[in-house]
């Protein structure tokens, strides 16, 4: 395969029109959110085509704000929004704009369509215009206010805008073809009354355009060479290329479209997610269960491993749903390979190391890294009194369980052989305590440590760890595809926080950095909570992939 063969669909266009010299050989894109919620993943698809493809060409990337639907939009989201594609790690410069920027553009753009006698105002209610609009089998018919002379609908417009008429009184509409197979093109509206202050324009309009008129205008305007879009504009193209045919006939985008990206488990909606926020069911827009950016953030994923999953699902016309083990793959890798290794015992059970000095404490050291040495070491407690796992002790084990048993022997990580000798239980027979002894020969490191036992589990110093509430994440929804269901609150799983009370090495009071919890999986300390006095920390990933299986089977159906 050729480099340009390998390359997605949208890449090989670039590359042809900058081979060709179209656009002076430029590339010039855009990310255009409309500020009425915080990123998420499926944004995150858009941010690395558009900024990645012109960052290819040495182009240049805007980020544009489409804030055309006042009441909805916040500076909040605004501000959310800048943050997110800043973390993962792009860079617009001196290119933030608004679609509200160009409103007074737009407006003259309006009038101008209005003067070729290619817009009218008109006058019937909602419901009559999209009676009128006809059916995808039927066509529409003309409003009785079609035919309005140049010079009514400038009036009108004009008193539409000075604040004479309601909400809903009047719309501008476009005057192309009410028998057009494409419905988009049975005369949309342009400009409708809204008369509501603007967070970015202030309180200078009473009527506001709409997106697709505000879209390909200032997609224009900026100088955008490819207008890269989802696929649910596809048939709005037509009508996109209508305005830039009447308006701007010098500097023509090109609009292309690819699928978006469905993320199995997850809500990929700014609406549905709103939702969840204002009822409450999550902790806000970076509730770490969240597949939004702020919450993937808090919940710890590196920006390299998701512009990783990015670069992996490729770009397509196909309409399909990632599984979120592919995602989890790439944070997994990248964690694998950055993340230093901790102790950590979620599930703590006390050992009694019965033949070790009391009061006596030992720094073990510990590789920071299995395989990267320049990764260093540190130090670790070990005294008499540990905790270990309590899953890594049975009573009444199989042969072939490896960890802890009574009589059993089991290494502990970067320390000693011990082996078990008593197991305390309280009254109601549950096991409380182990009492163990130690071979005090066998510490990692040392020159007689060659004795070998199969089974190796991880541990803390009773006495030097610290407290921490560890939460355990699982996925939000029990179904594949939570957004496709109107009520999405029928599909949450009960079970997608647990909070552990966890044991944790004494280093990581401190951290600021996501680790491995060795045998456990990638922790890393939250954003929000996280105090020294206070440890918290999320469960970023498990080590192994424990969505495939479950996955495979709600896919298929069963
Ligand atoms: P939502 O339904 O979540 O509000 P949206 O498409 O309305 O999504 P916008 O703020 O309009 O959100 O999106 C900004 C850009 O991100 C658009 O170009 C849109 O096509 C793109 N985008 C949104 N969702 C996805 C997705 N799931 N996959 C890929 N691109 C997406
Ligand atoms: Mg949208």
């Amino acid at each position: 395969m050729s480099e340009n063969e390998s390359k997605d669909f949208i890449r090989q266009i670039i590359d042809d029109d900058v081979a060709s010299g179209k656009h002076g050989g430029a590339v010039v894109t855009r990310f255009p959110p409309e500020p009425n919620g915080f990123l998420h993943i499926g944004h995150a698809k858009s941010i690395c085509l558009n900024f990645g493809v012109a960052g290819e060409h040495s182009g240049k990337t805007f980020l544009r704000f489409d804030d055309t639907n006042p009441g909805r939009e916040s500076e909040e989201y605004v501000s959310a929004i800048k943050e997110d594609v800043r973390w993962l790690g792009f860079d617009w410069e001196d290119r933030l704009t608004h679609a509200s920027d160009y409103f007074d553009e737009l407006y003259d753009s309006a009038i101008r369509l209005i003067e070729m006698g290619k817009a009218y105002v008109d006058s019937l209610s909602a419901d009559e215009i999209r009676e009128y609009r006809g059916t995808l089998t039927a066509p529409g018919k003309d409003s009785p206010h079609r035919n309005r002379e140049v010079a009514e609908n400038l009036d009108l417009f004009q008193r539409m805008q000075d604040g004479e008429f309601d909400e809903g009184a009047h719309v501008l509409r476009a005057k192309i073809d009410m028998a057009s197979p494409n419905i988009n093109m049975r005369d949309p509206t342009l400009y409708r009354i809204r008369k509501i202050a603007h967070q970015n324009a202030g309180d200078k309009w009473n009527v506001y355009p709409m997106y697709d008129f505000a879209h390909g205008l200032s997609d224009a305007y900026e100088g955008i060479t490819h207008s890269l879009c989802t696929l649910e504009f596809e048939d709005h193209r037509p009508l996109y290329d209508w305005f830039l045919d009447q308006l701007v006939p010098k500097h023509r985008p090109r609009q292309i479209e690819f699928s978006r990206l469905n993320l199995a488990y997850a809500l990929t909606s700014k609406r549905k997610l709103s939702a969840l926020v204002e009822m409450g069911v999550v902790k806000g827009w970076d509730d770490p269960r969240l597949a939004t950016l702020a919450g993937m953030r808090r919940r710890g994923y590196p920006p390299a491993a998701i512009r990783d999953f990015i670069s992996r699902i490729g770009v397509t016309k196909k309409d399909n749903m990632i599984e979120m083990g592919v995602l989890e793959n790439s944070i997994r890798e990248n964690l694998g390979d950055a993340a230093e290794r901790r102790m950590a015992v979620l599930n703590p059970l006390k050992v009694v190391i019965t033949n070790y000095p009391q009061g006596q404490t030992e720094q073990m050291v510990a590789m920071n890294h299995p395989i990267k040495p320049e990764l260093g070491t540190r130090e670790l407690p070990f005294g008499r009194e540990l905790f270990i796992e309590r899953d890594d002790f049975m009573e009444d084990a199989p042969r072939k369980f490896f960890r802890l048993k009574p009589g059993g022997e089991v290494r502990l990580r970067f320390a000693y052989i011990i082996q078990c000798n008593e197991v305390i239980k309280n009254d109601d027979g549950e096991v409380t305590e182990l009492h163990c002894s130690y071979d005090a020969d066998t510490r990692s490191g040392s020159d007689n440590s060659d004795r070998k036992v199969k089974g190796t589990i991880h541990w803390v110093s009773a006495e030097h760890a610290v407290s921490a509430e560890v939460r355990l994440y699982d996925r939000l929804f029990t179904v594949p595809d939570p957004g496709s269901d109107d009520n999405v609150m029928d599909n949450l799983n009960p079970d997608s926080l647990e909070n552990v009370n966890a044991r944790l090495e004494p280093s990581l009071a401190s951290a600021s950095e996501a680790v491995q919890f060795e045998r456990l999986g990638y922790f890393c300390p939250d954003s929000v909570e996280h105090s020294v006095e206070k440890p918290v920390f999320n469960r970023i990933v498990t080590l192994r992939d424990s969505w495939s299986k479950i996955e495979k089977q709600a896919l298929a159906g069963n």
